[in-house]
């Protein structure tokens, strides 16, 4: 019989930090701070196997688990000297959840448990405190309707008739009829009315009369918290973060403690260090007589918690380390004890109960991507981490975040400021404000850049949140729902702004006198929470020293080279001084894009709609000199480093102009009629062009377009080597399908180096011939194409596309169904379908390599930039992956953590689980070995 209910309390537990799999992260630091004798209210995890049973037994628990929780029940009771339905002394509890990765705000708590009829008599006498319990019963009520009566019963109310909002309307109602400003003012008659009031309402409403019974009520709030693991915004939370369904969430049973029993309570939220900026000060927030939730839903301004991380918004406000400094003192080392401890950044939550403090919460915190490379070094300095921990540190995520724009402080400079609010998320963004969760989530469909303005945000706007470029809300504090989630996503973020005037139903907001409306742009640095009108420029986030610091670190545990897709000089230069060692895919056919394009792309236009050899050789040569100088420039830029130049891959029809005014310059220029011309432009047209005369198979065809673009190459390597530079070209066939057709155009490559070597006096220029993996019958013969080619180069792109048979620029119409059903969990043409497209890879490599041993092996399809790939690129044994410049940064980062992970020291764990991942190593090593120790 498998155990269902891990107890802790008063120094002892039966689970510990590492558990987080059964117990979830809340359950599991529980466990872990009961044992360092941290105080921690005694109470009781329900595992997450629980959670699968439940949902794969038609919403049943285990038999055993009745027996278990009872008598964990009575271990609470026994610590707490309290017991639980007692009508003299009643023990209240509260039920939370706690998946293995916290998902803020997205499942269900319920507190006070416990409160009825026969213990409410009980606990006023017990706490002498009237007012305390009724008001305690309300918010029993409150929560216990919504959660368990009405969510976790499948009712699904109309917006703004659930039984919250009714309940919430009627406490405001009692509020005005009697004048009182805040809940605080409201008095225990008062609150005992309402609470019968409400009970009437919930029976109407609901069908059903409140339970009036302690263990009825535990029951209830356990199945809520299991069943909000499937409510909606649970859901698409997890769909985001890309958190498993089946990991399931445990359920934590504690004894409740108060921060609302008068003004020697409190109750707080704190960072051991800044998670906005990694400052290393103990950071937070915290409110008098008041319970945990009321600082996460910003209905109160909470105060600083010390003096020194006070801000221009809240000086006014007292500090805990001023008003309770006993207790602050034993808080601060409660946080230096934790940090040592866990050894990281760590989030809080405390409640003080009539001047004692209780810990209910210790987690990993989460931070922007400025505070985790801070933190990282920091700690790194002060011995606390080393520097394989430094690594992993930081999340490709965050390393992206940290390479966003900012707003250029030159604007910042000389605009004022519309208002001020806390900096929740970093960076800057820039947007047209909408007012509706939903209206940033369409407004993002149709490609506008929004800020989501609210009075404050909850769960059920997560999907607008995502959608949004910046939030800004009008209340909440650091720790608020938007806060916390923007943080975690490093999205730019301001909240607490009360400058602000909301009036979400027209959709405008007016600051100091100005009203703003929907469409309206504003621009937020959230980094120092100043809204600005208008639209300020940006800039990226300049050289930081600290951050090419962490880099070098980085490198050292790297083991795979990172290159990058660049077609230009410009474009070479910038993934350069990102770190890139190469560039793994020049696109020759980018030339005929955007910028510069005009004289070159008629040129091209001109050789593709000719109809002789003759015709086609002299628009090539014509065209010679732009080709060269982009190859000759990349080259340049890129001195010592390997350059893959890809011959010309698309269809040639895309080229074909469609504007008549284009047509008749090109028709006039080779002397044609406009009818000959488009006859010639129809003669080209494919109907499935991504499988039609592209790639090699334009080579073959027209030999002369080969030939010129290896002339190109050649030329300007021996160009650049007699200029003193370092050329290091690889030519690059793309779409092989044949060993035949690599041979087919080695024979063009081989006679025009001879040509080359000839005209520049040179016996040899050095150079690699290789071809793209990209064809799935590429990958199944590869050991036959490998025999011709000293280089393969995976384009993912396309061997998703053919592997798939999705059409890659078609997906749009129904990836998105198969992502909301679930038929498939990501896209795979960003994160590379290691199940699948995966195994056509590794066949590929291990073909490959039985011909030669040496092959070089790389990826430039998009996947080389994700980071879930480049783990599989590493673990294939790929010599390097290539992405766009502004990954690189990113992609030497998940290179370096994949090795990381990798290491025989993580192969110690649990005995069984090792034995796998000793065997996947043991691959991966040979791999590795294969492709020599620093695979570049
Ligand atoms: C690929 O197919 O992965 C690739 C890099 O080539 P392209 O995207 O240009 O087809
Ligand atoms: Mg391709």
């Amino acid at each position: 019989m498998s155990k269902n209910v891990y107890f802790f309390g008063k120094g002892k537990a039966d689970g510990r930090a590492d558990m987080k799999n059964l117990l979830g992260g809340k359950g599991a630091n529980l466990a872990e701070m009961a044992v360092l004798g941290i105080p921690v209210p005694a109470g009781f995890t329900i595992t997450t196997e629980v959670c699968t049973h439940y949902y794969q037994h038609k919403q049943t628990y285990p038999k055993t688990l009745k027996a278990e929780v009872t008598s964990a029940v009575k271990k609470i009771e026994s610590i707490m000297g309290m017991k639980f339905g007692d009508a003299k002394n009643p023990l209240l509890v509260s039920v939370r959840s706690g998946a293995r990765k916290s998902m803020p705000g997205m499942m269900e708590t319920v507190l006070n448990v416990g409160l009825c009829t026969s213990t409410i008599p009980g606990l006023i006498a017990k706490t002498k405190n009237e007012r305390f319990v009724w008001d305690a019963y309300r918010r029993l009520i409150m929560m216990y309707s919504d959660v368990v009566m009405e969510k976790a019963a499948g009712f699904e109310p109309q917006e703004g008739k659930g039984i919250r909002v009714q309940l919430d309307k009627m406490l405001s109602e009692l509020k005005t009829s009697k004048g009182y400003k805040t809940d605080a003012d409201i008095s225990a008659d008062d609150l005992k009315v309402l609470c019968d009031r409400f009970k009437v309402r919930v029976k109407e409403v609901l069908g059903k009369d409140f339970p009036d019974n302690a263990t009825e009520q535990l029951w209830g709030g356990v199945g809520a918290v299991f069943s909000s693991w499937n409510g909606k915004r649970a859901v698409s939370y997890r769909r985001i973060e890309r958190i498993p369904d089946e990991w399931g969430t445990a359920v934590n049973v504690q004894a409740m403690v108060f921060g609302n029993m008068g003004d020697t309570s409190a109750t707080g939220v704190a960072f051991s260090r800044n998670p906005a900026t990694g400052e290393n000060k103990f950071y937070g927030e915290w409110l008098i007589n008041a319970q945990g939730e009321d600082v996460v839903a910003g209905i109160r301004t909470p105060s600083p918690l010390n003096e020194s991380t006070k801000s221009e918004h809240n000086r006014h406000l007292p500090s805990l380390e001023t008003a309770m400094a006993k207790t602050y003192t034993e808080l601060d080392k409660i946080r230096l004890k934790l940090e040592k401890h866990f050894k990281d950044m760590q989030d809080i939550e405390f409640t003080i109960q009539e001047g004692r403090l209780w810990m209910l919460q210790c987690r990993i915190g989460k931070r922007t991507g400025t505070a985790a490379l801070n933190m990282a070094m920091d700690m790194l300095a002060e011995r606390l981490i080393d520097e394989k921990t430094v690594v992993t540190r930081l999340t490709p995520d965050q390393m992206d975040e940290l390479l966003h724009p900012i707003v250029d402080p030159k604007a910042e400079k000389e605009t004022k400021p519309l208002a001020g609010g806390l900096p929740a998320g970093p960076g800057g963004a820039c947007g047209q404000i909408v007012f509706t969760a939903n209206d940033a989530v369409e407004w993002f469909k149709r490609g506008k850049k929004v800020l989501l303005v609210r009075e404050e945000t909850n769960p059920e706007d997560v999907e607008g949140m995502r959608a949004a470029e910046g939030i800004l809300t009008a209340r909440g504090g650091m720790t608020s729902h938007a806060a916390l989630v923007a943080r975690g996503w490093g999205k730019c973020c301001i909240v607490g702004c009360a400058a602000l005037h909301i009036d979400a139903h027209a959709k405008s907001v007016t600051v100091n006198g100005k009203s703003y409306r929907e469409g309206d742009w504003f621009t937020l640095n959230g980094s120092k929470g100043y809204i600005y009108a208008g639209q300020l420029s940006m800039v990226s986030a300049t050289e930081n020293p600290r951050f090419q610091e962490f880099m070098k670190i980085v490198d050292k545990f790297r083991t795979i080279g990172v290159r990058t897709n660049a077609d230009t000089p410009e474009d070479a230069t910038k993934a350069r001084g990102f770190g890139a060692e190469g560039i793994g895919l020049f696109r020759t056919e980018h030339m005929f894009y955007g910028k510069n394009s005009e004289q070159p792309l008629f040129l091209l236009r001109k050789m593709i709609i000719s109809r002789t050899e003759q015709e086609r050789r002299a628009a090539l040569a014509d065209l010679y000199p732009f080709v060269k100088k982009d190859i000759k420039d990349t080259l340049a830029v890129m001195d010592g480093l390997p350059v893959t130049v890809r011959l010309l891959d698309p269809p040639l029809h895309e080229f074909v102009p469609t504007r008549a005014d284009e047509r008749a310059r090109l028709a006039q220029s080779l002397g044609i009629s406009s009818d000959e011309l488009n006859k010639r432009a129809e003669g080209l047209h494919e109907n499935n062009p991504m499988m039609g005369h592209r790639g090699v198979r334009l080579g073959i065809t027209y030999p002369e377009i080969t030939e010129m673009q290896v002339r190109a190459v050649l030329e300007s390597a021996i160009e650049l080597i007699q200029e003193g530079k370092k050329a290091l070209p690889e030519i690059m066939v793309p779409v092989v399908g044949l060993k035949a057709e690599l041979d087919n155009q080695r024979r063009i490559v081989d006679a025009i180096h001879a040509e080359v070597c000839k005209k520049y006096g040179v016996a040899k220029i050095e150079y690699l011939y290789g071809t793209m993996i990209e064809i799935p019958r590429a990958a199944l013969t590869a050991d036959k194409i490998a025999e011709s080619a000293e280089f393969f180069s995976f384009g993912t792109n396309d061997l998703t596309q053919m592997g798939f048979g999705f059409s890659r620029d078609d997906i749009g119409g129904f990836v998105p169904d198969y992502l909301e059903k679930k038929i498939l969990s990501v896209d795979p043409f960003q994160a590379l379908d290691q199940e699948g497209i995966g195994q056509l890879i590794s066949m590929a490599i291990e073909k490959g390599r039985s011909v030669r041993p040496k092959l070089k092996i790389g990826i430039c399809g998009e996947h080389g930039g994700d980071p879930s790939s480049i783990e599989f690129c590493y673990r294939v044994g790929m010599n390097y992956v290539s992405c766009s410049p502004f990954r690189v940064p990113i992609a030497r980062l998940a290179a370096a953590q994949s090795a990381i992970a990798a290491k025989p020291a993580t192969a110690k764990a649990a005995p069984k689980k090792a034995a796998k991942a000793v065997a996947r190593k043991k691959t991966v090593k040979k791999a590795t070995k294969k492709a020599g120790a620093k695979r570049r």
